[in-house]
């Protein structure tokens, strides 16, 4: 990113200049990325099915980054490792790993940041504290259309089956893949080709025969989470665990939660505006209040608070 360069008359930005110059005779490009650490056996399963199809890099955390969101390391350097040709770990979180690949360590940009396949399921709220949709977001986040894929139960008895759907998955979405970075690198997004996309997909712990296909589903909500588990250390200090996911609060037809437990693979698209549109016309009555009230003691010199009087509050 960065430098706006001209090339044959058109304005192009960096990468997409020399994206764009290269025809497309060659294989999708796939970074590959988990939260569950390099050697988890989702991530290992599912390069190699890719690599089938795609040329394929890995650049995943070293350890296990669940439920690390978009958390970026600030205040620690990261080392980069390689493992294997195309498998590199990085000692810090799933955002991590894709932002250096993004910003530095890889000399191409990808078409396409997939992340996984989670040891657990990705659904409803989960998707919020998720390293694995974080590692998919953060591509998302940089124009690049991602995917995050998840087994809906912990353990690995089905994987074969869910790499095999993630795998198809991926391969049909190609021409998807391939029209985004046209659009992208010829800055034509329009109604067609708005922009990137990220996917949220969730596969049944099932035997192949056993799963009826995709489904595409709304999130749906999870319970709070259970109590904190308290211990006691050797020493004596009391020492806190998160406690575990709470069980499905929403799981009506049409869900995530819903439609894994018919035995489909859910299809979540994603975005990430948090606004509450819906509530953005009673946070304005409530916004036009407050200035009103702060009105009487504005000055020239900026906006002050009543001194005297207590300011509306909204709650
Ligand atoms: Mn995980």
């Amino acid at each position: 990113m960065g430098v706006a360069q001209v090339t044959g008359g058109a304005l192009w930005w960096g990468p997409a200049a020399w994206d764009i110059a290269r025809p497309y005779n060659r294989r999708m490009r796939i970074l590959l990325s988990n939260d569950d650490g390099y050697q988890a056996p989702g991530l290992v399963a599912l390069a190699r099915a890719l690599a089938e199809f795609a040329e394929v890099d890995v650049v995943a955390p070293e350890h296990n980054n669940s439920a690390k969101s978009n958390a970026l390391t600030l205040n620690a350097p990261l080392y980069v490792h390689r493992a294997a040709p195309g498998v590199r770990y990085v000692n810090g979180t799933p955002a991590d790993c894709v932002h250096i690949a993004l910003t530095g360590l890889l000399d191409y940009r990808p078409d396409l940041v997939v992340s996984g396949i989670n040891n657990g399921a990705n659904m409803g709220d989960d998707t919020i504290y998720s390293g694995t949709v974080g590692a998919a977001m953060e591509g998302y986040l940089f124009g690049i259309p991602g995917i995050a894929f998840s087994l809906a139960e912990k353990g690995w008895a089905h994987l074969d089956t869910a790499v095999a759907l993630a795998a198809e998955l991926v391969r049909t979405l190609q021409p998807a893949v391939e029209a985004h970075r046209r659009a992208s690198a010829e800055a034509s997004h329009d109604a067609a080709h708005p922009g990137p996309w990220l996917l949220n997909v969730n596969i049944p712990n099932l035997p192949r025969e056993q799963v009826r296909g995709f489904k595409v589903a709304r999130l749906g909500r999870r319970h709070a989470a259970e109590p904190v588990i308290t211990q006691v250390n050797p020493r004596g200090e009391t020492m806190y665990w998160i406690g575990a996911a709470g069980p499905a609060k929403d799981d009506a037809e049409g869900t995530d939660f819903h439609a894994t437990r018919l035995g489909y693979a859910s299809i979540t698209p994603l975005q990430i505006d948090l606004t509450d549109h819906a509530r953005l016309g009673y946070w304005a009555q409530t916004a036009a209040a407050l200035s009103a009230a702060l009105g009487a003691t504005t000055h020239p010199g900026g906006v002050r608070v009543a001194a005297t009087g207590e300011a509306p509050r909204p709650w």
